[in-house]
């Protein structure tokens, strides 16, 4: 089997999906293994990291030869029609976003693994792109957030008195979340967070952190939260404008599966916010937590900054690589046994993760706005 990693393309793509290290674990799968040149350099693994891997500078002959195509954003559809008919892609596919490249892979009968699909059950906590990635953009968020900010995170006496702790609110306790809230605290701020679903209380707690009260659970299917009501939305509103009119700084990551990111702060909240005092949306990309958050750019509204990052985990690309790959790795490890594709289509996880297979849509929900 070759297994073989693109250059990716996109303009703010600087991850990689195959790290020196998984490349000789690969190899050890009893697979040969090939890189696009330079692959790796915009995450710091140049091609002479790789040992014992192919390095082609011809993409067409790595797209035409691969078993196993490994890519980090969802490819274009120029490269999947490039790809070996019934060979593999491992990628990030968000196909209901992306019908053409589904239809290609499809069209193509392009196995598709979709690495934003892999289920959130114990076994596969190893493969779960999604939170590997959302733990760095969690950690960096609050790095973005205070370079943002005029004054410090911790408090700090000096020999003209003392200067307070900056006040930070994380709203959004999932994976990301619960991240920044560490990294605040670590950091020296006072720490507040906020979440629909209840049990986050104990999380943000065992971080040292206080949990904002809204007496709404909104705990929905498989560990995500549920959209909320009319009623609930201005029960919590009412809780929360006061947590964020005293905030120096809030990081947001509110997300509902399948659906535009809740709005959490309005207009009118922001107008009653301190001045110099920063928001970081990390919701931007998905239309925004927050009223005036523009994804890839830092505003000014009112008295706030908000920040709307695009593709954190690209900032951090050495270790979002080193991470991502090896969740690609562990899947890897489910399918290939000796050296041979061992594809057992009853196991959750390939159930599960894969978008398209032998000519069909095998995602239901892809299929709904597919065919
Ligand atoms: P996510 O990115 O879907 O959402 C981020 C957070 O936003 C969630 O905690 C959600 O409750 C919260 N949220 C949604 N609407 C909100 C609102 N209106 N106001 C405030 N907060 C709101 O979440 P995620 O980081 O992907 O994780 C979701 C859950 O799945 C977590 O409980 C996590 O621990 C769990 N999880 C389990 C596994 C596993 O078992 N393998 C893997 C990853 C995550």
């Amino acid at each position: 089997l070759k297994i073989a990693a693109i250059r990716e393309n996109g303009a703010n793509e600087r991850r990689v999906a195959l790290v020196p290290d998984v490349a000789v674990r690969i190899k050890r799968l009893g697979c040969d293994v090939a890189l696009e040149a330079g692959a790796g350099i915009a995450s710091s693994y140049p091609d002479s990291a790789y040992k014992d891997v192919s390095i082609e500078a011809d993409k067409k002959m790595l797209l035409s030869s691969a078993n196993i195509l490994l890519a980090v954003e969802p490819p274009s559809v120029e490269i999947v029609q490039a790809m070996k008919p019934g060979a593999i892609l491992i990628s990030f596919v968000y196909g209901r976003n992306n019908t053409a490249l589904v239809r290609a892979l499809r069209d193509g009968k392009i196995t598709g693994f979709a690495m934003e699909q892999i289920p959130r059950i114990s076994r596969a906590q190893a493969m779960d792109a999604l939170s590997s990635q959302a733990t760095l953009a969690g950690y960096y968020s609050v790095l973005l957030g205070a370079v943002h900010m005029p004054k410090i995170l911790p408090m700090m006496t000096t020999a003209v008195g003392s200067l307070r702790a900056a006040q930070v609110l994380i709203m959004g306790l999932g994976v990301a979340g619960l991240q920044a809230l560490a990294t605040a605290h670590r950091l020296g701020a006072v720490t507040e967070g906020y979440d629909v679903r209840p049990e986050t209380r104990d999380e943000a707690h065992s971080l040292g952190s206080k949990f904002v009260e809204t007496g709404v659970d909104a705990t929905g299917q498989g560990g995500y939260a549920r959209e909320l009501t009319a009623d609930e939305k201005a029960k919590v509103r009412a809780v929360l404008s006061d947590h964020i009119a005293r905030s120096d700084l809030i990081v947001t990551t509110a997300a509902v599966p399948g659906r535009k990111a809740p709005r959490l702060i309005d207009a009118e909240q922001i107008a009653k916010m301190k001045p110099g005092s920063v928001i970081v949306d990390l919701g931007a990309e998905g239309g925004g937590n927050c009223e005036g958050t523009k994804a890839g750019e830092t505003v000014q509204v009112g008295p706030a900054t908000i920040v709307g990052p695009v593709n954190l985990p690209s900032c951090l690309a050495e270790q979002a690589s080193e991470l991502y790959s090896k969740n690609i790795l562990n899947l890897l490890q489910q399918i290939i046994k000796d050296g041979k594709l061992t594809l057992d289509m009853t196991d959750e996880v390939v159930a599960k993760t894969l978008v398209t297979h032998d000519g069909k849509i095998t995602s239901e929900a892809v299929r709904q706005v597919i065919e």
